[in-house]
């Protein structure tokens, strides 16, 4: 993988802040209908699931020195507050990891055909991270980390776009390529059309209601990892612009937009991030230091 550029700490801060920042932004619009939802920034920004796996996984990364399923998942059971909003499914391989099942056999037994959700995707921003310079470990962690609970090749190949996505901007690469090198990464048909759609939308001007309709605002990998993708390629220079957009499809509005939050952080780096909603986000300096640790990973 050639790098073009060097990026600096606060590319990272600002991926792993802008995450945490669009997860608790979208966190009060979950499941409304597409409408006017606008980020309030005015009391305690409180994160959900979304930023409390992703912190387990940077720690994993940052401690363990091989990074494999089972260390990770013993990261995502042993530090997970349950009223974090984590899906069903997922709660139950974490109780049956903490129980002592292997990770395997606790998420077959909760999902037979693997789980296809945007579990995996919403979490990884920290994998692309630590990684971006080494195409190799980059997949080797994308995989650990998403089996580490979700083993459908969907819910796998979200991460998988995620990830890229981060390591693409970190690389300074010129964003209006990203999709098309994405297209050539994915793995499942479900994500070769579906950025086959991105493809065809990003050049128009569809409503939220028209949008929803072709990438979709759902739980599902293939349905929500894309329409992240669309917010941070059409608005990801202006960070609260690209959550606006998010809040506004309505659906998995936090996972959506902790996605396109990670990206868009990247992208303006922490500076561009509002201050005013920075002071206000719980957790601020532990999610920062895990992130200049990333840093200081990435450039061993
Ligand atoms: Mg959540």
């Amino acid at each position: 993988m050639n790098t073009t550029t060097t990026p600096d700490e606060t590319s990272f801060t600002g991926c792993l802040l802008g995450l945490a920042l669009g997860d608790a932004l979208g966190a009060p619009h979950e499941g409304k209908p597409p409408g006017m939802h606008i980020p309030d920034c005015s009391s305690t920004l409180t994160y959900t699931d979304d930023t409390e796996m992703m912190i387990n996984l940077a720690r994993a990364i940052l401690e363990c020195t091989t990074l494999s399923r089972q260390e990770i998942v013993r990261y995502f059971a042993s530090n997970y507050n349950p009223a974090r909003g984590y899906g069903g499914g997922t709660l139950k391989v974490l109780s049956l990891v903490k129980d002592g099942l292997q990770v395997d056999v606790a998420v077959r037994s909760v999902f037979p055909e693997g789980s296809y959700g945007n579990g995996a995707a919403m979490r990884v921003a920290p994998v692309g991270l630590a990684f971006y310079r080494d195409e190799e470990l980059l997949e080797h962690a994308i995989r650990e980390s998403a089996l580490a609970t979700h083993v459908h090749p969907v819910g796998v190949d979200g991460a998988r776009m995620m990830a890229l996505s981060v390591a693409f901007v970190l690389r300074g690469r010129p964003v209006e390529e990203l999709t098309e090198y994405l297209s050539k990464k994915a793995q499942t048909p479900e994500f070769k059309k579906a950025l086959d759609r991105l493809k065809i939308t990003i050049s128009g001007n569809p409503s939220p209601k028209e949008l929803i309709e072709i990438l979709g605002n759902s739980v599902a990998s293939d349905r929500s990892v894309p329409t992240a993708i669309y917010a941070f390629l059409k608005h990801g220079r202006d960070f609260m612009k690209t959550i606006s957009f998010c809040l506004s499809l309505g659906g998995d509005t936090d996972t959506i937009a902790a996605m396109a939050g990670a990206l868009s952080g990247c992208l303006v780096k922490e500076e561009g991030l509002p201050g005013e909603c920075l002071k206000r986000l719980e957790d601020r300096s532990k999610i920062s230091s895990l992130a200049k640790g990333l840093y200081l990973t990435a450039q061993s």
